[in-house]
């Protein structure tokens, strides 16, 4: 079949298709350990699966106004209030399929052909493909060697007369750090100067460890969110475990947020109304799920980091948040895709290669999954790649030996 140009050049979602490589691999009874997806493990919060069933019984199951129902808005615009002390009206937020259609969405009503996106490596796989299918381009800011914080004067570098937007996630996708107040109060400064939208992408930003914060934007302006430059994108997926619901919100200005439901009207209309009464269940329910998922991730993590300490070669800048490390595996081999490969076939580990993250040489783990997953996946990758670990290791039942170092 003749295909668009447009969407056949639109990369496969790596993360998705290692899943379903993974899913395959256990159904032939392989004992495969997945680091490789982003989602925490946790049964759905109690207060979001009541709220959500008494939906579902209600029998009232019809379409929704396109920006959301205005129950979980006012839940939102409340958990807005909280979190990044500004006061929206409903009018500032759109709830859509998950903050992945948040981003679509603002990258859509912002953006026109040639409009160019600036995208800090390493950076969550979607963005530089929502980027090209809005005509976009996407323009990719690398930190220093060793480094995954970007340097304000290369952000200022690579802005043009064409940039329009930047995207800013942090904790980050893949590499978990947070981002420095310092740099966030420049780049909110010189946004603001330059008219550049900054779109905050701030999925993860309750998930973070040692009393670290991740402080919002925001909080670097003193402009209402009406007039601010500052986009907020946020979700039930990562901080309640809830990412089969698909909802994600945006918090803007009025006139970005009634364009933005128009075009969610003509695209996939409201989010269903059984979704939706799950995510205000969460929002107005108990919050101690969330704390408990942190301090699960966080004892991964510490687990994960103590784990590394004997993986000889690799370089690991330890995680501030989120549930993803990036190790530095260059002294194994330069390329990812090859290393990630290589540890689903010998070691039966799914991992993501660095390259979709646009960090190559690097893989990222996620930690999202049980203590038994941290531990066993990383001796199996130690056992895969580095020559001073013990050449034999249990996989599953059958004992291996290593016979390739
Ligand atoms: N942003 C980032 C940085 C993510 O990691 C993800 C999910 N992997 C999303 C957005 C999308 O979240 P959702 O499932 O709500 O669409």
């Amino acid at each position: 079949m003749k295909l668009s140009k447009l969407a056949s050049e639109i990369a496969e979602s790596p993360t998705l298709a290692l899943n379903e490589e993974a899913r395959l691999l256990r159904e032939r009874g392989e004992a495969v350990i997945n680091l490789g997806i982003g989602e925490p493990k946790n049964k759905t919060p109690i207060n979001a699966i009541l709220s959500s069933a008494a939906k579902l019984t209600s029998g009232e199951v019809k379409y929704t106004p396109a920006d959301g129902v205005p129950s979980l808005k006012k839940a939102i615009v409340r958990y807005t209030e909280e979190n990044y002390d500004r006061l929206v009206a409903p009018e500032n937020i759109l709830v859509t399929n998950g903050a992945k259609q948040s981003l679509f969405n603002i990258l859509f009503s912002v953006l026109n052909p040639q409009d160019e996106v600036i995208i800090i490596a390493p950076y969550w796989v979607s963005y530089p493909e929502i980027v090209k299918m809005c005509l976009a381009r996407p323009v990719i800011v690398t930190p220093e060697d060793g480094t995954f914080a970007p340097r304000f004067e290369d952000i200022e570098k690579a802005v043009t007369a064409y940039t329009r937007v930047i995207i800013v996630n942090s904790p980050n996708n893949p590499s978990g750090i947070i981002y420095k107040p310092a740099f966030l109060e420049k780049l909110v400064d010189f946004c603001e100067r330059k008219s550049i939208l900054m779109v905050c992408d701030d999925i993860y930003h309750k998930l973070t460890f040692d009393k670290k914060e991740a402080i919002p934007a925001l909080r670097y302006t003193r402009k209402d969110i009406e007039n601010s430059n500052i986009l907020i994108v946020n979700g039930v997926a990562k901080i309640y475990g809830m990412t089969g619901f698909r909802v994600g919100w945006v918090v803007a200005p009025r006139d970005l947020v009634r364009v933005m439901t128009n075009v969610t009207a003509q695209m996939t209309s409201g989010v269903s109304p059984i979704s939706q009464a799950a995510a205000e269940g969460a929002l107005n329910g108990l919050q101690s799920v969330v704390e408990a998922i942190r301090l699960h991730i966080q004892n991964n993590r510490d687990v994960l980091l103590q784990e590394m300490k004997s993986f000889n070669g690799a370089r690991l800048i330890p995680p501030d948040g989120t549930f993803y490390a990036l190790p530095d595996l260059r002294a194994f081999n330069n390329n990812s895709i090859e290393l990630s490969k290589f540890l689903l076939k010998k070691a039966l580990v799914v991992t993501v290669p660095g390259k979709d993250f646009g960090m190559e040489g690097h893989i990222r783990l996620s930690f999202s999954g049980s203590v038994k997953d941290v531990t066993e996946g990383i001796a199996r990758i130690k056992w895969a790649l580095d020559p001073t670990s013990p050449n034999e290791i249990y996989i599953g039942d059958k004992k291996m030996v290593r016979d390739w170092l």
